[in-house]
């Protein structure tokens, strides 16, 4: 801290993107306060599989071991998966990605959402060894920010207050921090909720990812390591109601069946939980000397499995613009490093949530020529090799 008593960057939550930048940003040689609401989510490597689970792709695990966590996860546990099946409920054809294909032994890794975050904190804890400084303020809650020339303000709940050259909201998709700095959030509602499970199947998951697109929504299976998977089923509300009250016999008959019994019947479940699903995009990533991050900026459907991946994205590439003002001299919150932050991100981030709702909205349709198109481009997509090396590029963060 200056004598001004001014840090150069506050971040505000510590979810995985949250953690990840203070992480990254400390190890820059900033000068960093994190501050978060609640505490360390707890951690035993002994409990079970936790009930939320990413599939994280292979630019979000560079970033990971760069970061030095990705090591002490593989350790506890993290399940790589080396194909993807993906076909339509009412048409032919199918497409299938290999990581073999790439010359690769995975396509991604589904890790935890709670070991992920506690190997971050574990590594926040020691991260002042490695260059610059970390406060962390848990549980601390912010009730105010003033935006100045020089400088960021944060009043938190407890009274005190911070000042830095730079905010960072990570606080999530509904941040307070986006509507106290008065940014406007462009906003879907999918009218679908996700369903969450572990869930046995009779066959071997064969480490691939399974994705079932019906009408009402998509339904994916993701291998872990135990052998089971874990289910992501988006369903339109009043049907996930239903869905959700069926007890887990009944529930188990209808997972095989809308997975086509792919991998055989369903042999038992974890308690199941459900995610409304709404997409919001920021209108703006920067005001004044605040910026936005991770699903604060961007929150996806999760039919694709990027919305953590697109917010890693914009951790690594706020680093290299830190990293760049750093070596030249310039102030970490200058409006042009920024400005570029944003412009760099926004573009990509708002391509991805607009495809993801466009193929959302063309998988949902039950009409005979729109199934026959979805059929069709599955199958093209499947054999033109351009076309699908160009999808597992976007998929896998190359692009
Ligand atoms: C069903 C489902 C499946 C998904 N599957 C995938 C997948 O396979 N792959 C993938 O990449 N993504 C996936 N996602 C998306 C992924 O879960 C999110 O993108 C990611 O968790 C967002 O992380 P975050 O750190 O930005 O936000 P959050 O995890 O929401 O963290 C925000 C943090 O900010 C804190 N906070 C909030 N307000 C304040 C405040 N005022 N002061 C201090 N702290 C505050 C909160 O306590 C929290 O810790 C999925 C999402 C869903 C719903």
């Amino acid at each position: 801290m200056s004598r001004r008593g001014e840090h150069d960057v506050i971040v505000v939550g510590a979810g995985v993107v949250g953690a990840a930048t203070a992480l990254a940003l400390v190890r820059e040689g900033f000068d960093v306060v994190l501050v978060e609401a609640r505490p360390a989510p707890p951690w035993n490597a002994a409990d079970d599989v936790d009930a939320r689970v990413v599939a994280l792709a292979p630019d979000a695990v560079a970033l990971l071991d760069e970061l030095g966590v990705w090591k002490p996860i593989t350790q506890v546990r993290a399940c790589a998966y080396s194909r993807m099946r993906v076909w339509d409920a009412l048409a032919p054809g199918e497409l299938a990605f290999a990581a073999e294909d790439r010359g690769e032994s995975a396509l991604g890794w589904i890790v935890e959402n709670r070991l992920l975050q506690h190997a971050l904190w574990q590594a926040l804890a020691n991260a002042s060894e490695t260059g610059g400084s970390l406060q962390l303020r848990v549980p601390g809650e912010v009730a105010g920010i003033e935006n100045s020339e020089n400088n960021a303000v944060v009043s938190l709940a407890d009274g005190s207050s911070l000042r830095a050259r730079l905010l960072v909201a990570a606080d999530g998709a509904t941040s307070p921090i986006r509507g106290l700095l008065d940014i406007g959030v462009r906003e879907h509602d999918y009218g679908q909720r996700a369903i969450v499970a572990h869930v046995g199947t009779e066959r071997s998951h064969e480490s691939t990812a399974w994705q079932r697109f019906q009408p009402g929504g998509p339904l994916a299976f993701l291998p872990l390591g135990d052998g089971r998977c874990s289910i992501v089923w988006s369903l339109q509300a009043d049907e996930a109601e239903r869905v959700l009250a069926l007890d887990d016999a009944a529930f188990c008959a209808e997972l095989g069946c809308a997975l086509d019994f792919r991998l055989g019947n369903i042999t038992s479940t974890t308690r199941r939980l459900a995610f409304p699903l709404r997409m919001r995009l920021a209108e703006r990533y920067v005001a004044g000397r605040s910026l936005l991050i991770g699903d604060a900026a961007h929150a996806v459907h999760p039919l694709a499995g990027q919305g953590l991946n697109l917010g890693l994205r914009d951790v690594h590439n706020l680093r290299g613009q830190l990293r760049r003002a750093k070596a030249r001299g310039i102030d970490p919150g200058a409006a042009q490093v920024l400005r570029r932050y944003e412009r760099e991100r926004r573009s990509e981030n708002t391509l991805a949530a607009n495809s993801f709702t466009l193929i959302e909205r063309c998988f949902n349709s039950e009409s005979i020529a729109v199934a026959g198109l979805r059929g069709l481009a599955l199958a093209v997509a499947d054999k033109v090799t351009p076309l699908k090396r160009v999808l597992m590029d976007a998929a896998a963060g190359r692009l």
